[in-house]
């Protein structure tokens, strides 16, 4: 065990999914596949004249996830400019919020390996606006895209109350689960829709020092965060130890050499000449409209976990799983709600179905089966039309055919026979051919019973109904001892 212990707050910016930029009308476009700069107009650009106005969209999606974060909705807001050079930036300062941002004193609840939940405060989240995105060809050139120069922003920052990495990646993956239930963000690390700033520093075990912390910046993927916070942690441990300073400084992570490095010693706040913008007046955002937006509020992830525990009785790794993905959640809603018992038809989505989904590469808003489809399914099963066996088959016929579960048993014949009589006239002839058999199993041999089984199968064709079958068989052999 180390003396020491990591303490960790992180910023997370992810982009808002609004139809135009945070401060203008002009379109936002995927950042990607877009053409360069074709996405501008002349605030993105920092032309002369231009003037700024809040998108309305971006403050209810702020305002949305300030809520789901429990955080207070501050009434009044303030834009500042942060000044600074760099290409991507033509304005040559950046819109934020400093002094009164959207959302403030807020908390997630993670849970760990452990089993314990720990809480997380959320001092604040922010609104700002994305700078343009610069490609460096590697020869001495750079190209610079503004189609992503004033995006909506929010900007959510921690306290610093996580330890380790896996405190970090349980907080990250529960803000992105939450930005994505609100269909404010989607999620998307690669592009860099929502991206991560680990701040790091290390303190003796037990003690409340906030020493000087390394800030790392554009973490785009849980495992960079993970191993760029761990790296960090061992770094500095062995600084200390070795009876050395940790430097303040902004770090980059290096995901082929698996270190981080530095890109400059940390710059403070005053050295942006933080001022109120003075083309943006406050922004007041009434009662009235703070409530509106509450009442909007989908059920969130955490709510929904409680639901399918308290009232559905599923487990808790069931329960999770299912919140995991909100349209996947609602999906299992519909399935309930179409009359299947809620045990069975998340085992059928957990196992089968996001099995299918997985091997054909395809999103549960894509796939051919409805709710109402696998309900049908589970309700055959129950009914003991078909067996379980015989209907995870008919469950990949509908996933690929976009049958119905009815119209395969139908088509196929696979409906279990349950037909008493038919079954005891099967019976009695096998145990008629095979007294030798018969004989051998009431004198001891009682594996024999597969063997009858076998052969009723054989004569059913595979569909008797195992659990008759085993019932009368049973019957019909003791009827042979006696008789
Ligand atoms: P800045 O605005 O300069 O980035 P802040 O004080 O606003 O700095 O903090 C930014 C983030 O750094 C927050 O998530 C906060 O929890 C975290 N943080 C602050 N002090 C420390 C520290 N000593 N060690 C680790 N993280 C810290
Ligand atoms: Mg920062």
């Amino acid at each position: 065990m180390s003396e020491y212990e990591a303490v960790i707050g992180l910023e997370i910016h992810a982009e808002m999914l609004t139809q135009s930029k945070m401060f203008s009308g002009c379109e936002v476009v995927d950042s990607v596949t877009a053409p360069p700069n074709t996405a501008v107009d002349p605030l993105s650009l920092g032309m002369p004249g231009m003037l700024p106005v809040v998108n309305r969209d971006a403050v209810e999606m702020a305002m949305k996830v300030g809520m789901a974060l429990n955080c207070d909705i501050n009434q009044f807001n303030a834009f500042e400019r942060k000044n600074y050079f760099y290409p991507d930036l033509p304005k040559s300062y950046q819109i934020t919020q400093l002094e009164n941002p959207i959302a403030t004193d807020g908390y997630v609840d993670i849970e760990l390996s452990s089993g314990e939940t720990k809480r997380i405060r959320v001092r604040r989240a922010h609104m700002e606006e994305d700078t343009g995105k610069l490609t460096h060809l590697g020869d001495g050139t750079s190209l610079v895209d503004y189609n992503r120069a004033g995006v909506p922003l929010l900007e959510i920052v921690s306290e610093p109350d996580i330890c380790t990495a896996e405190e970090a990646l349980a907080y990250a993956t529960k803000i992105r689960q939450i930005v994505q239930y609100l269909d404010v963000n989607t999620g998307d690390m690669e592009k860099g829709i929502i991206r991560f700033e680990a701040n790091i520093s290390v303190r003796p075990k037990g003690t409340d020092e906030l020493n000087t912390r390394v800030e790392v910046k554009n973490l785009n993927s849980f495992r960079a965060l993970t191993e760029s916070i761990n790296y960090q942690i061992a770094e500095q441990i062995s600084l200390v130890k070795a009876g050395r300073d940790v430097i303040q400084a902004t770090a980059g992570w290096d995901e082929s050499r698996k270190k981080t490095f530095t890109q400059r010693t940390k710059e403070d706040a005053h050295d942006y000449r933080y001022f109120p913008d003075p083309d943006l007046p406050p922004l007041f955002i009434s009662q009235e409209w703070i409530d509106e937006v509450r009442d909007q509020l989908v059920e969130l992830p955490a709510e929904k976990v409680g639901r399918y525990k308290n009232q559905m009785g599923l487990s808790d790794y069931d329960a999770s799983k299912l919140a995991e993905d909100r349209l996947v959640a609602e999906w299992f809603d519909e399935v309930v709600t179409a009359g299947a018992e809620a045990k069975a038809a998340a085992n059928w989505i957990i196992n089968n179905l996001s099995a299918l989904m997985n091997e054909h590469k395809q999103e549960i808003g894509e796939i051919q089966v409805t709710p109402q489809g696998l309900a049908e399914l589970v309700a055959l099963v129950k009914k003991d039309t078909i067996s379980n066996n015989t209907a995870k088959q008919v469950l990949i016929d509908m996933f690929t055919s976009g049958k119905s579960a009815q119209s395969i048993v139908d088509e196929k014949g696979l409906a279990q026979v349950s037909d008493t009589g038919m079954l005891e006239g099967v019976i009695a002839e096998i145990l008629a051919n095979n007294q030798d058999s018969v004989q051998a199993y009431l004198g001891g041999k009682t594996k024999l019973r597969g063997f009858f089984v076998g052969q009723i199968m054989r004569a059913t064709k595979g569909k008797a109904n195992p659990k008759l079958v085993n019932q009368m068989l049973e019957a019909a052999l003791e009827a042979q001892r006696e008789g």
